[in-house]
């Protein structure tokens, strides 16, 4: 068999161990005869996984009592939606534009016809860092941040402080370092990056939060339909909430979110010492202080497409996949989310000497 090493951005690689954690009970989960996919959601051989998949979540993210965890579907995506639907109160909603998901965010809320204000914005520099002075009004309904822009490789060091509910968008860094919950009212994550597989949502919201949520919208876009019914309202998406699980379970073997989040440092810092001692032949499109740990975004020198297209030609050869940058940054991303080896990265970065070398 023969395995990858995947720097997509999403849907992103998987741990090994937890694929075949999963391969081993796909036919026979707990000696049930049955596949957790065949269960009814309905069923205590479900349930308990679901509860325990929530469970770890709170201890390994030291979640506090007065937030609910929520698995809903729709993406990341559906969230721009269903935040402004829900905690706008008929103020301001503030946003921090650090990149186009943030920009996506903006849309959704503007569609509404809330009062949006953008409060700050890195585009006209193409996103390449996180404004410095980011002050969001205590008295806004709510302020939005993207944590870590996965297209333009930026992340925020450290969340502003504001009395508004912050809303963070985490959908490419969640579980890859400790959150301080007492800055963050509302986080949401897009699973298929660093949690899980794509179709389920993880949505952390403080419950007050929840139960003075909007209740003329329809009911499957109001947040206590998750509360109250522990996301089983309906039949939630049961095969990615078992992998979650199963992931979870990995977190908690290889020491927790702070291990995770220790060896994330260092995974980063191999990919940014490669591009900074290059002798200017890799330009990474961050700047220094707003560098993410998760997505490595780099040009060639001069943005030579050319040598750009060799590059990412000769990494596929070694096995490599998902190193084509986003089209608005062109280049190359490495996507090194928590299931990425530092294996994996000390093959990229020796790749990357030799090539530059050969083709200086
Ligand atoms: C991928 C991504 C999204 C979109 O997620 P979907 O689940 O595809 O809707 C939103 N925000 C960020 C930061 C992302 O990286």
């Amino acid at each position: 068999m023969k395995r990858a090493i995947n720097f997509g951005a999403g849907p992103s690689a998987i741990a090994t161990e937890v694929l075949l954690e999963a391969q081993k009970e796909l036919l026979d989960f707990r000696g049930s005869g049955l596949s957790i996919m065949e269960a009814s959601h309905r069923s205590k051989l479900y349930e308990d996984i679901h509860n325990e998949a929530i469970t770890l979540m709170r201890e390994l993210y030291k979640i506090p009592e007065n937030y609910e965890v929520m698995f809903i579907q729709g993406g990341a995506s559906l969230q721009f939606a269903m935040i402004p639907m829900n905690l706008s109160k008929g103020g301001v909603a503030q946003y921090a534009d650090t990149g186009t998901w943030s920009s996506k965010a903006i849309k959704e809320a503007k569609i509404q016809k809330l009062n949006v204000e953008v409060v700050a914005s890195s585009k006209e520099s193409i996103y390449n860092h996180i404004p410095s002075d980011i002050k969001f009004s205590d008295d806004a309904d709510f302020a939005h941040i993207t944590s870590n822009n996965t297209i333009y490789g930026t992340q925020f060091k450290e969340f502003p402080s504001t009395k508004a509910p912050l809303v963070v968008d985490a959908s490419s860094d969640i579980f890859s370092y400790p959150i301080d919950w007492s800055k963050v009212d509302v986080l949401f994550a897009g699973a298929q990056k660093n949690a899980g597989p794509s179709g389920v949502t993880i949505v952390i919201m403080r419950k007050d939060l929840i139960e003075s949520g909007a209740t003329d919208i329809p009911t499957m876009l109001q947040y206590r339909t998750y509360s109250e019914n522990n996301s089983l309202y309906n039949t939630p998406p049961t095969f990615g909430i078992y992998i979650i699980w199963l992931i979870m379970k990995w977190i908690k073997e290889k020491g927790g979110i702070e291990a995770m989040e220790e060896l994330n440092i260092k995974k980063a810092a191999l990919l940014y010492d490669a591009i900074d001692n290059s002798n200017g032949f890799y330009v990474g499109h961050a700047q220094k202080d707003s560098r993410s740990l998760m997505n490595v975004s780099f040009n060639i020198k001069d943005k030579n497409a050319e040598l750009e297209a060799k590059l990412i030609k000769e990494t596929e050869a070694a096995g490599m996949i998902g190193l084509k940058g986003h089209r608005s940054v062109g280049g190359l991303r490495a996507s090194i989310y928590n299931a990425m080896s530092i294996e994996g990265i000390e093959a990229l970065v020796q790749l990357m000497e030799k090539f530059a070398k050969e083709n200086s």
